[in-house]
């Protein structure tokens, strides 16, 4: 059982016992699921991408497989996104409606075949089939229907793709009219698109694929990675404007592999197919109705989608693979802590970038992405799936846990959940965050640095550039931080950089009203709005941040780089791309009291931004940031006798920050922690809500 079970199993526990039996078996089976009505916290696999062998199969001879879409066997194939209740047989799928053929039973039924009771076997005489569909909703018939789809896509139509966890928008890399009607149309300006590519000659067409990038690539949960641009980039500029990377997956299903098939460009865009900020549209009416003003054409299938599933993102720093989002192929595998815990906990996470997560035992489910829950649709997705998994697991939460945001609309939930306030747990954001790590870690004691955009903190300011010392597992106290800078016009500062800059240098500077002024067709309501931001700081009405991705967004704008942030966290992105290949002018941190000054920082880049390079300015600086936060949290690790520095919140993408820190602290012989299962940005908060509650319950 150890040495050949197939190649996606594990065992939990394997346990001998000597039961004093001398009966002989001579025979094995498979017995039917007995209904259990009480399968607590059972394991769910997520859905894995076709296997080698499927390959093989459906591209060899006349078989019932021969290019049959829907491919799959015991060690790959949609599982997660198909179940729709415990146990895991075919009557409980959504392949229930389809009924197996006489040579797909036999094949069920032989112990030699590998589909030897696969759950899910279908071929092209009994399985699901896919359609086109014009934007009317009217059948284009055709005898390969995957073949036309692809000249569809080639001519330059944006179309849309069932797959496995939902629809894909799809269009060519390379011709940028369709991706510019696309981008008017999602009213999404910047936001950089990913792209499937056949496989890794194809993607040597436009981007450097590094070995541990190759490997997490082909993995089989095949997630879109960031990989760097290479100098032959040859597709669109549109794909992922003025960054230095691009998002690329490579085919996971039966359908990819046979439409690259007919695909001569070296990539197709591929997005997930929603309106702004909406969840991921399942349903084949849904995607006509929400998207039939734009999209061309549709490839459909007659299976549903249970669960809406995004593509999972992930991008590899210091050779370590980072998951930007969670979700498909990783969800919902678990993520064990070690201590047990006999009772159940809902985490409810943040606002943006929502999961949401269910410990019990030993075990956490956190969910797939669910997205910006201010969104009526997105809301309601969440609180759908919430359901849904509580049922799938069999579980009833006794223990609640959010954000300390009490405007989070996941705070407020917590109370149409529960009556019970002696239940409800509200966790500092940034708490969450290093608590996700010291999970992952199962690390007790740890000098935390948390960056981040920004967090209610403890003291009323919006937090995001934290360190923590934290012990016990559960006692966590801020140690340092960045210095506080004025938010001007609270959110609107994240929306113009420029508002963060005048708060930081108007009183620190020579002629920044010159600077500001000059700069005044950035502000909507121009010279008027700049007018009112000196008044605002002058009569010091503003609340204070000590956010991280605020100062970077404050640089992005002070060298040029990015005035606007058309999407979440685009002016610190845009200045990490910016500084590839930039010199280290060696800023020296200002550090007061473990309060890292970052004014001085601002004012040293304003007087300096004329000598130096935009490249050299955006790399020193970040370095300068690193350098910084690294020198506090070392001395801290010193002074308590910690011998680890964990490194969590959504500014751990950040290449030249995550880098640098890694090298400094090392180099100090200390242990470098970063996340390697949870996400570091919200998508990872509620695993720490639910971990933190864990902790601070059993110490209670
Ligand atoms: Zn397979
Ligand atoms: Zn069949
Ligand atoms: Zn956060």
């Amino acid at each position: 059982m150890k040495k050949e079970k197939p190649s996606l199993a594990y065992y939990q526990n394997i346990v001998i016992k000597d039961t004093g039996d001398e009966k002989k078996y001579d025979d094995f089976k498979i017995i039917s699921s007995r209904n259990l009505n009480k399968i607590t916290g059972s394991l769910i696999s997520p859905d894995i991408s076709i296997c080698k062998n499927c390959i093989i199969e459906m591209k060899i001879g006349k078989n019932r497989y021969n290019n049959y879409p829907f491919i799959s066997c015991t060690d790959c194939g949609p599982k997660f996104t198909l179940l729709k209740r415990l146990p895991y047989d075919r009557i409980n799928t959504t392949m229930n409606k389809f009924a197996m053929c006489n040579n797909c039973e036999q094949e069920y039924k032989d112990p030699n075949n590998k589909r030897f009771h696969y759950e899910l076997i279908s071929c092209s005489s009994c399985g699901p089939y896919y359609y086109i569909l014009d934007n009317k909703g009217n059948t284009i018939k055709s005898e390969d229907p995957i073949l036309l789809f692809a000249k569809l896509i080639e001519e330059g139509n944006i179309v849309a793709i069932k797959g496995l966890g939902g629809f894909h928008i799809a269009t060519s890399a390379i011709n940028s009219d369709p991706i510019e009607r696309l981008r008017i149309r999602k009213n999404r300006q910047n936001k950089p698109f990913a792209v499937m590519s056949k496989d890794f000659t194809s993607i040597k067409n436009f981007a450097i694929v590094s070995n541990v990038e190759k490997k997490v690539l082909s993995s089989h949960m095949k997630p879109i990675v960031l990989l760097n641009k290479n100098d032959d980039y040859c597709l669109s500029p549109l794909v992922s404007p003025k960054l230095h990377n691009i998002g690329v997956m490579l085919p996971y299903t039966g359908l990819h592999v046979i439409l690259f098939q007919f695909v001569d460009e070296p990539a197709l865009l591929m997005t997930s197919a929603n309106n702004r900020n909406s969840p991921i549209i399942t349903d084949n009416t849904d995607a006509l109705t929400s998207l039939g003003s734009y999209v061309n054409y549709f490839l459909v299938h007659d299976r549903e989608i249970f669960s809406k599933c995004d593509d999972s993102i992930l991008k590899v720093i210091n050779d370590n693979p980072l998951l930007l989002r969670r979700s498909r192929g990783y969800v919902p595998s678990l993520i064990y802590t070690k201590k047990r815990f006999n009772d159940c906990i809902l985490a409810l996470g943040g606002q943006e970038n929502v999961t949401f997560s269910i410990l019990y035992e030993n075990k956490c489910f956190i969910s797939q992405h669910i997205g910006n829950i201010e969104i009526p649709e997105t809301f309601i997705f969440f609180k759908d799936t919430i359901k849904k998994n509580l049922d799938l697991l069999n579980l009833t939460p006794k223990y609640f846990a959010s954000d300390l945001n009490t405007s989070y609309d996941t705070t407020k939930l917590v109370y149409e959940l529960t009556t019970d306030e002696s239940n409800i747990f509200q966790i500092q954001h940034h708490h969450s965050h290093i608590a996700s790590l010291m999970m992952e870690y199962g690390v007790d004691d740890l000098i935390g640095i948390v960056c981040d955009g920004m967090g209610y903190g403890l003291d009323g300011n919006a937090w995001g550039g934290e360190i923590f010392k934290c012990e016990n597992s559960h006692e966590i106290d801020r140690i340092g931080h960045l210095k506080e800078q004025p938010l001007i016009g609270g959110d609107l500062a994240t929306n113009n950089p420029l508002r963060m800059l005048a708060g930081i240098l108007y009183n620190n500077v020579n002629n920044f009203e010159k600077f500001i002024y000059a700069h005044n067709f950035h502000f909507p309501q121009g010279d008027k709005e700049i007018e009112f931001i000196i008044h605002q700081i002058k009569s010091k009405k503003y609340i204070k941040s000590t956010s991280t991705g605020r100062i970077l967004d404050a640089i992005s704008s002070l060298l040029g780089i990015c005035y606007q942030r058309t999407y979440e966290g685009e002016p610190a992105i845009s200045l990490d791309s910016a500084s590839i290949n930039g010199d280290d002018i060696s800023i020296s941190p200002q550090i007061e009291k473990n309060v890292f000054d970052t004014t001085e920082l601002l004012k040293y880049l304003y007087e300096n931004r004329n000598k130096y390079s935009i490249k050299d300015l955006a790399y020193s600086s970040q370095c300068c940031i690193a350098n910084g936060l690294a020198e506090i949290a070392i001395e801290s690790a010193t002074k308590y006798g910690i011998k680890k520095i964990g490194f969590s919140g959504g500014v751990a993408y950040n290449n030249t920050i995550a880098k640098t820190l890694k090298k400094k602290i090392e180099t100090n012989g200390i242990k470098f922690l970063t996340h390697k299962k949870i996400p570091s940005g919200d998508g990872g908060l509620s695993a720490g809500q639910a971990y933190l509650t864990m902790n601070k319950i059993t110490k209670m």
